[in-house]
Order: structure tokens, then sequence, then C-alpha cells
């Protein structure tokens, strides 16, 4: 309800002012509130009841934020597949999660044909796009045709603790999981997003993330909250990224950090007119120090905020604030993930869950509003991850003596290399800010005799005439001996990706590791 509620309220203040923004269309306030009601009518006309699950496979375009509304007005709850993934993983996604609906864009309409097939629960598709009646498949209708039918219906005004949300996490570490997300879960992000940010309904929010991840889809809520308009660009390319902030009169955008490094490689950046644009946000990983300083160096008008989180804390967990990229700021701070948010509360703690000192590297775990319900059908790992009252992030890390959250790895990324705990992020750090360096990972690869041995993989920029010993140098003028990688692989191929552009570092590990157990503690 308080997620709908945001747009009862814009509508309040002015139903003519716009709302949402796409490739094909421009919606007012009232058009966009009427076909989410009308989405919300069709929705039910085709059995949806209160609690039950709509999914939607679609590149980004303005009928993926209607289904962000749509399926909340009228009483369901939402969930995005990954269009990245393959038909077997999407159908295992949909087997999970057994939606009602399916909602499929023009170019995914075989694929969601063949998802209606393998998945028993889903009993219409909805295919939103040009498709004629004549080429649809059984049990389908077309997405304008079934909102023009429709009568809008009225706001289910489902309860704060109901379920709004299954997102699926980014398969980083494993098999993705689906994360319950409550409308208070969602509201208590936006708010603090709004708080932190200084949002209001002047904001013109660039989504330009997949709308599958939370990453993108929390801005959506929080922009509907705060009464902004919604701009939606259908792939991102740094070219049309930067053309709809000039167009759009953009006031905040939101990337990750490979976003913002392959904005960075653009001759022209500083040709586009990006005026109106107050605040880039980013996070989701690792942001390099190198690239950071870049950017700040190259858009000097543009102010610059890091959120940490994750997909089970709605995902906002901490903010460093514009305040602290501006210059003058030490520039050690610029490596930390900022300070708790006001919906979290968050320790840095031992295996018991008591607080660590300051300085000291321990398990990251949050508390408050922001917690997810728990993993979908998945009693046992949420047993596992919500235990004394704390979510269990997976993330060591440690807070300076300031308050300043720093992330230190992923627990099971965290190389043990003779006895010695080795963080990747410190040693890639040291590697990144080698100047010939495009893109690196580290990992930990099997060694008889420290146990493990730390490995990079490097991306030399183009041109660079780059070698193994000159990053083993560099890297020992940096960091302790221990740390330093024992072995560097140099590589011409930018480095594999997930779904969600983050570093598969899964994937570069497996050849290391095949028919061997990787010891964890
Ligand atoms: P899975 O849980 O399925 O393995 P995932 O953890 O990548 O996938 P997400 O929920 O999208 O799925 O990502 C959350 C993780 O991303 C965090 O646990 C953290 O490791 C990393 N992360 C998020 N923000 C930052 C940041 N600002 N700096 C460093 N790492 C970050
Ligand atoms: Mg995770």
């Amino acid at each position: 309800m308080t997620l709908t509620m945001g747009l009862r309220r814009s509508l309040a203040l002015d139903g003519r002012a716009e709302a949402l923004v796409s490739a094909e269309t421009r919606l007012s306030r009232r058009e966009f509130v009427d076909r989410v009601a009308r989405l919300a009518a069709a929705l039910q006309d085709l059995g949806m009841r209160d609690g039950d699950r709509v999914a939607m496979l679609a590149a980004n375009g303005h009928r993926y934020v209607e289904f962000y509304f749509g399926v909340l007005w009228g009483g369901g709850v939402i969930v995005p597949i990954n269009s990245r993934f393959a038909l077997a993983e999407m159908i295992e996604q949909a087997r999970d999660a057994e939606p009602v609906v399916l909602i499929v864009d023009d170019a995914f309409a075989a694929t969601g044909e063949e998802l209606v097939k393998n998945v028993p629960s889903i009993a219409a598709l909805v295919i939103a796009g040009n498709a004629t009646a004549a080429n649809r498949a059984a049990k389908s209708i077309g997405y304008e045709d079934a909102l023009s039918g429709a009568k809008p219906t009225a706001d289910a005004m489902r309860k704060e603790s109901d379920l709004a949300c299954l997102f699926y996490t980014g398969g980083t570490t494993g098999r993705s999981k689906g994360v319950m997300l409550s409308h208070g879960n969602l509201w208590a992000n936006a708010m603090a997003t709004i708080a932190h940010l200084g949002l209001d309904e002047n904001l013109v929010h660039l989504h330009s993330g997949p709308l599958f991840h939370l990453g993108a889809g929390a801005r959506v809520y929080t922009t509907a909250v705060a009464g902004g308009k919604h701009v939606v660009v259908s792939r991102f390319t740094p070219q049309q990224a930067l053309a709809t902030i000039a167009r759009e009169k953009v006031t905040v955008a939101t990337f990750v950090p490979t976003m913002l490094a392959m904005l960075l490689e653009l001759p022209d950046l500083e040709g586009y007119d990006l005026s109106s644009l107050r605040l880039i946000t980013y996070g989701a990983s690792p942001m390099p120090e190198p690239v950071l300083q870049e950017c700040l160096r190259r858009l000097p008008q543009v102010r610059f905020a890091q959120s940490y989180g994750m997909t089970e804390l709605s995902p906002v967990a901490t903010m460093l604030g514009a305040e602290h990229h501006m210059p003058g700021t030490p520039p050690s701070r610029l490596r930390s993930a900022g300070r708790p948010v006001y919906s979290a509360e968050v320790r840095v703690a031992d295996t018991e869950d008591r607080e660590l000192p300051r300085g000291k590297v321990g398990e990251i775990i949050v508390r408050g509003p922001i917690v997810m319900m728990g993993y979908w059908r998945k009693p046992e790992l949420t047993a596992e991850t919500l235990r004394n009252g704390w979510m269990h992030t997976g993330d060591s890390g440690y807070f300076d003596d300031d308050g300043f959250l720093f992330i230190a790895d992923r627990i099971k990324d965290m190389i043990i290399s003779g006895g010695e705990n080795v963080y990747s992020i410190e040693v890639e750090n040291a590697i990144a800010s080698h100047p010939d360096v495009a893109e690196c990972a580290v990992i930990g690869i099997p060694d008889p005799r420290w146990g493990e041995a730390v490995h990079a993989i490097v991306v030399a920029r183009a041109g660079a005439d780059l070698t193994a010993e000159e990053i083993q140098r560099h890297c020992r003028a940096a960091i302790a001996g221990y740390k330093c990688p024992r072995s560097v692989d140099l590589r011409s191929e930018p480095l594999p990706q997930s779904s969600v552009n983050k570093i598969d570092k899964a994937a570069l590990r497996a050849p290391f590791w095949s028919g061997r157990t990787r010891q964890i503690n």
C-alpha cells in the first residue's frame, strides 16, 4: 500500500506532470496511474489473487515500470525474471516462484511460450508489444488489448508486512535464490534513500541498469515514493545514457562501476550537456579507486554517492555521501562504503555476533526494517542467514575510527595463504592503481605449500606494454609481500561477467579447482 500510495500522492500534487518516459512513450502522472489501475484489473481478470506472483521477462521499458506498480495495485507479488539467463535457468526460476501470469515483451514471445509449456503454474501469457493476435500462442493476450479492455480497479491496499516482490540474487557465489521483500522493506529503503540523497518531486531519475535486478528496481520504487519522474533506457550503452541525460534533463543517475568505467572510455565525454545532472550514485560491486578518481576529475560538476548493500537488504545498508567525495576528502575514504543509512544498524561481528573493535575485520551483519522476510521456500537457508535477529551478509569488513565501513571481501572469496588472510579487494586495488591496468581480478588457487596462492588475472589497457613482473613489482611497493600475487595471468579479452555486470570469479576460479574442494571457513 505504501508503495502505491506514492502514486496517489504525486497525482494529488499535479496530475499533469510527467511521470514516465521511455523510447516509445511519454506518460503524465494521470495517464500512468490509469494504466497501472487497468493493468491491475486485467491481471485480476486473468486470475491473479492477493499474494499471487506475476513474472515479467522483458528488456527495460515503460511497461516494466507499469508492471512494478500494476501487480502491487492488484494485490499481487512481482517476480522479475533475469533476461540474461539461459532458458533452462529461466524455467528453474519460474518453477520456483510459481507465477500465475507471465508478461513478456515481443523479443521474448517465443521464450514466453516455452516457459508456459514448462511451468505448470502459468495460466496466462501477456505479450507486451506489437505481436498481432494471429501469431499469438494459446492462453496469450496482448498487453495493450488487456489494458484497453479493463476497467481501472481500486488499489488492493496490501499491508506493509505483505510480500511485494521476489527478487533473485545475482548468483555471484552460487545458485541465485529468491529474496522475499515486503512493501514495508522497500518503503524503508525508499525513505532512507530519499533522506540521504535529498530527493523530492523534482527528481528525474535515469533507470539504465536491468530492471530484473533490485539495484535498479529499488530506485523505481524510490522515485515513485519521492513523486519524481522515471526515465527508462532500454539497454545501457554509454552514448545512449549520456544522450538521454542531456535530452531529458535527468537529475540523478545510477550506475554500477563497470558502467562508469565504460563512460570514461568515451573520448567526447566532456562534450555532452550534463548540466541537469546533479548526482551519480554507484554501487553493487567494489569500485576501483582509479575509476572513481577519474570520474571526479572528468565530471567535476557532478556529485557522487556510493551505496553498499544486497538484495536481502532491499538493498542499501550503507552510503558514502556526496559530502565525502568532495575535493579535500582523504583519498582513503573513497575506498570506504560509507556509514549506515537511517534504516539500518550495521555491525562488524565475530562468529558469535559480538561486536568487534574498530579496525578489526569480521562479518558484516545488519538489522532493521530493510532486512528481507526470508528466502522464498528455503527455510534452512533463511534460518542460517537470519540468526539472532541479524542478517548475515557473507561479506567481511571493518569500521575505521570515524565509523566508516570498509568492505574487505566476500567471505567465500577470501584467500587463505600460509595461514594469513588475504582480502582480494585490497590486492585488486593495488593492481588497479597501475596506470596500464584496465581490469583485474584476484583469486586463490590451490598451492601445495601455501594451501592457497594469490593469483591475479589482469587485462592491460590497449597499447600498453605490461608484464607480470611489472605488476608484481608494483604490488610489492604497495602491500605486504604475502598479499602480492605469486602468479599473474595477462589477458587481452575482457574478464567474464555475471548477468548483473559483476566479475564472475567463480568462472575464473573453476579451471584451477576442478575435482577439488575449496576449504573456506
Ligand atoms: P549471490 O548472493 O546470488 O551470490 P550477489 O551477492 O552478487 O549474488 P547481490 O545481492 O546483487 O547478489 O549483490 C550483493 C553483494 O554485492 C554484496 O554482498 C557485496 O559483496 C557486493 N556489493 C554490493 N555493493 C557493494 C559495494 N558498494 N562495494 C563492494 N561490494 C559491494
Ligand atoms: Mg549475495
